[in-house]
């Protein structure tokens, strides 16, 4: 079933102004999502960082709000829900007191580290083991990753990674920005090379003005590769988040549905929380600067439901991806088409779609449902249940 598209609501609210009796619930669904901003400081400079757009890289250092009113905020809007708390920055490990007063506070909760890496190994013992999954910002290969992130990074990462490795309790997974049309098959695939710390890698396009004619050629050459390489293999999955993503997403529909209502699986419309350090709430990182997008307050104690919605003016609902993309990036979406800015939608939203739709119809040409029934169990199950699903945004 396709959930109707809902309108977004240009409303303001008040920390004083609770939501009104019948109006949506504020988390839709059995889980919810706390993605605790721990600072909006960062040591490294990259390039493209999102927090840049609207000057919030930077703009809050220090916490406003303290555990006891996280902890109440939880009492009233999460209670009987299955939460678990990312921590996101800024570079988050830059307030380490916070996240092991957080991981001391609420012991029944999962969590989950959203970290560029070059801290970990400042991390005590026993709070890496609580960690169901740590996602570590990187580039590419060494020349690429230094490139944006500035010398020696990618060596320092990865000599961390060996450090802690033995210790994390949960899975390591790479986040890709993947900026850089040279960005080659081969550096994707050696991160889940057999001596590489990671258990799985996740990639994003980047939201940026990157994709002439010659860079989407480019990234269709790789896609193909890392699709044939993803079918290639029936006794063990190659463990590419978005790629296993949208296949389950192809042969099990029903999973969307019950995950995230049908909508976007990057849970802004549905229970993804992103507290900033001053307490404000807002369903997408990249959208903080927009008074519009915000949807509660911690020290106010107040929660309302996205207002990150789908709307009429965009155009997923038409399109052939529809069924196993549903509609990301919300954000891209809202700029493009809610916003109405053409040259964003021509030239970063439109690019990502066609590569979106590029990535189905290969996928297709590999017979994703004979490569299932080929599959061992184990990989049945990795691809349907895995729980990394429910911690990046699924869709590139
Ligand atoms: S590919 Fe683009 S237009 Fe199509 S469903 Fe996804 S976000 Fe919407
Ligand atoms: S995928 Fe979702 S969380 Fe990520 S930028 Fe887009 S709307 Fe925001």
């Amino acid at each position: 079933m396709i959930a109707s598209p809902l309108p977004l609501a240009p409303v303001h609210f008040h920390d004083s102004c609770p939501p009104k009796a019948g109006a949506e619930p504020p988390i839709v669904g059995a889980r919810a999502e706390l993605q605790l901003l721990t600072t909006l400081k960062c040591n490294l400079k990259c390039t493209y960082c999102s927090l840049g757009v609207g000057e919030v890289l930077g703009s809050q250092t220090e916490i406003q709000y303290d555990i006891e009113q996280l902890a109440a905020f939880v009492d009233a809007h999460l209670a009987g829900k299955d939460v678990y708390i990312t921590f996101y920055g800024g570079e988050p490990t830059l307030n380490q007191p916070l996240m092991l007063e957080a991981m001391r506070r609420f012991p029944s909760f999962r969590f989950q580290l959203q970290t560029n890496g070059t801290l970990l190994d400042d991390m005590p013992a026993w709070a890496l083991a609580r960690l169901s999954n740590v996602l570590v910002s990187i580039d590419g290969g060494e020349a690429i990753t230094d490139g944006y992130r500035g010398r020696g990074i990618y060596r320092q990462v990865m000599r961390n990674l060996a450090k802690v490795r033995p210790l994390l309790g949960g899975t390591l997974t790479a986040r890709v920005t993947w900026g850089n049309p040279d960005t080659s098959f081969e550096e994707l695939d050696q991160l889940l090379a057999e001596d590489s710390p990671f258990d799985y890698l996740y990639w994003q396009f980047v939201a940026d003005e990157m994709y002439g004619q010659a860079s989407l050629d480019q990234r269709k050459a790789v896609l193909r590769q890392l699709i044939a390489r993803f079918f290639a293999a029936t006794d063990r999955l190659y463990p590419l988040i978005p790629l296993m993503g949208i296949v389950r997403n192809k042969l099990f529909p029903d999973r969307a549905q019950e995950l995230y209502a049908g909508r976007t699986q990057c849970r802004v419309s549905t229970h993804l929380l992103n507290v900033m350090p001053s307490g404000e709430i807002y369903p997408c990182p990249d959208m903080m600067y927009l008074p519009q997008m915000k949807m509660g307050d911690v020290k106010g104690n107040w929660l309302r439901a996205s207002p990150l919605q789908a709307t009429p003016a965009m155009p997923c609902p038409g399109c052939e991806a529809y069924s196993w993309c549903r509609g990301n990036c919300m954000k891209n979406l809202y700029l493009g088409y809610e916003k109405n800015d053409a040259r964003y939608r021509q030239n970063v939203v439109e690019p990502i779609c066609e590569l979106l739709c590029f990535i189905g119809q290969e996928i297709d040409r590999h017979g994703p449902q004979a490569w299932f029934e080929r599959a061992s169990l184990a990989a049945r199950k990795q691809l349907r249940d895995c729980e990394v699903y429910e911690y990046v945004e699924i869709m590139p």
